[in-house]
């Protein structure tokens, strides 16, 4: 199930304002090369987490699920002077992709990119993250939210990716819907933090901790 109808994803983005022509590059190069490109966010998707970013005025910014980078470098180009953003992914290949691109760009260099395990290497992230975008395996939102939850400040925003699963959630049948619906009805009734799912491309769960 597509959320939002081709012809309005398009009028969005060409509605919204203009971006640097590395990423239209960027995307191009992950259609041309990786085997999934659809992982990658949705051009309005990126415009609406890059101005998460300076909505925020975050200065620490984490990534789970880096891919070719398109929404690591959305979120940096918003990062102040001083801004730095973590992005944790396994897969060597696309993270090479990712590290030529933040070479292109001098708020490029505000990333700093950590191979491995992102259920091991979260742990190795220093507070305070002031806002975080959770976007790897879907089983493992949960470990990823009780993670960067303990990153946030009082105040703190985290933004985890399809929450609506192509719409599985509504009838989950396997592991990744089930997970999905799982942390969704957590986090619908967590008192630690105030949320909204929104209908943004694959769903995006935007939560302020308390
Ligand atoms: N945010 C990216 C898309 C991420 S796709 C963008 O917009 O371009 C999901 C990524 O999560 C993939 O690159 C995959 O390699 C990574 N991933 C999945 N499970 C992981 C794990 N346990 N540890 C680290 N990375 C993982
Ligand atoms: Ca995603």
């Amino acid at each position: 199930m597509q959320i939002v109808v081709e012809e309005l994803d398009s009028y969005s983005c060409k509605m919204s304002t203009k971006v640097e022509k590395v990423f239209e590059d960027l995307r191009r190069e992950t259609y041309e090369k990786t085997s999934n490109p659809g992982m990658q966010v949705g051009a309005v998707e990126g415009r609406f987490l890059r101005l998460l970013v300076l909505m925020t005025g975050a200065r620490r910014v984490l990534e789970v699920g880096t891919f070719t980078g398109y929404s690591a470098l959305m979120m940096a180009s918003a990062l102040p002077d001083d801004g730095v953003l973590f992005t944790l992914d396994r897969d060597k290949f696309t993270n090479a992709i990712a590290k030529k691109y933040f070479e292109r760009v001098p708020f490029g260099s505000k990333i700093t990119t950590i191979v491995g395990d992102a259920r091991e290497k979260i742990r190795t992230i220093e507070a305070p993250i002031e806002f975080a975008f959770i976007d790897a395996d879907k089983e493992s939102y949960d470990i990823y939210y009780e993670a960067a939850l303990k990153l946030l400040p009082s105040g703190g925003m985290m933004a985890l990716d399809n929450t609506l699963w192509s719409g599985e959630v509504l009838d989950p049948k396997d592991h990744a819907s089930r997970s999905i619906d799982t942390i969704n009805k957590k986090i619908a009734k967590d008192k630690r933090v105030e949320a909204v799912l929104l209908t943004v491309r694959d769903g995006v769960t935007l939560v302020r901790k308390k």
